[in-house]
């Protein structure tokens, strides 16, 4: 009995592996024709300035409207773009999108205006970012100084001199580099001297404990110091409630971004956002 249960058991997850990766292609195939239709949209959610809540810049956040399923969010479909190599295509169309935004934003608000730009690992890899962001910017009229590249702890973990060297071309091109996700990877201190860097990104579970949980208040406290003494700027990301600005602020930090200032919008909607923040 319990050897046919086996066998049964092993055919369900057979089944069941089958189906999955034949979801992967055909979700691969529909995000690659996505890309081609236009289906893909950047949203924007604004980064301000505390403690008064001016927006000096905005995270292009990546959204499919899918024509069944409505509009998805990233984590839906960036780990199969990641799997599967399409992440350099939809990378490139992001990065041009952003930078043609961009250039328009510069055109309408006069103060300094920063946008940040999420990058996956795979965008490093055996892949020529800084030539490709090169032409981007040569073809759009955008400056490096008006973009943020936003990457990952796990990045600079791997070490790899392929990508030292490549962040420090882009950092020398004038591209602001970010640490998304602040402290919730490895946290190898070692790195953040390592490595071309300007801003950490304390990961919004951090902020969320506040100000109940005393460990991770003291957490954020401790990245903001040592932000300041390696001199990074910092932001804090997924602040929901004044109580945390103004608390961040009393900190020293001055930047956030979060639900409390504003949703990550559909391009329209943020320029009205925009608009009235002059
Ligand atoms: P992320 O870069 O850490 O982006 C912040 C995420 O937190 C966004 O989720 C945003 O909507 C959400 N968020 C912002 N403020 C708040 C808040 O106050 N409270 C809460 N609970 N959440 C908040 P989203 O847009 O779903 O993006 C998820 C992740 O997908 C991003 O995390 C980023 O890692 C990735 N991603 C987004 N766009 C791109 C892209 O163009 N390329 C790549 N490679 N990854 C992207
Ligand atoms: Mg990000
Ligand atoms: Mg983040
Ligand atoms: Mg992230």
């Amino acid at each position: 009995h319990a050897k046919r249960q086996g066998r049964n058991n092993f055919q369900f997850y057979a089944e069941e592996l089958a189906v999955q990766v034949s979801d992967r292609t055909a979700m691969e195939g529909a995000l690659r024709k996505a890309l081609g239709n236009g289906e893909l949209e950047l949203y924007y959610q604004p980064q301000v300035a505390l403690p008064a809540g001016r927006i000096v810049g905005a995270e292009a956040l990546l959204r499919w409207r899918h024509p069944q399923e409505g509009i998805m969010t990233p984590d839906r479909f960036i780990p199969i773009a990641e799997e599967t190599g399409l992440i350099r295509d939809l990378g490139h169309w992001v990065l041009t999108t952003a930078c043609r935004r961009a250039v328009y934003w510069h055109r309408t608000v006069d103060s300094p205006f920063k946008v940040a730009v999420n990058l996956s690992t795979r965008q490093f890899v055996r892949n020529d970012l800084p030539g490709e962001l090169q032409r981007i910017v040569q073809d759009t009229g955008c400056r490096p100084e008006w973009l943020e590249l936003e990457i990952t702890e796990s990045l600079l973990l791997g070490n790899d001199a392929e990508v030292g060297a490549a962040l420090e071309e882009l950092h020398d091109m004038g591209f602001a580099i970010s640490i998304d996700d602040f402290g919730t990877g490895y946290s190898a201190l070692s790195y953040l001297n390592r490595f071309p860097l300007d801003q950490i990104k304390i990961d919004r579970s951090f902020i969320q404990g506040f100000p109940a949980d005393r460990e991770k208040v003291e957490l954020v406290k401790a990245i903001i110091s040592i932000a300041g003494a390696l001199q990074l700027e910092v932001i804090a990301e997924g602040v929901e409630t004044s109580h945390q600005a103004e608390y961040l602020h009393a900190q020293g930090c001055r930047l956030a971004q979060g639900h409390l200032f504003g949703r990550p919008l559909p391009q329209d909607r943020f320029e009205r956002l925009l608009a009235g923040n002059a």
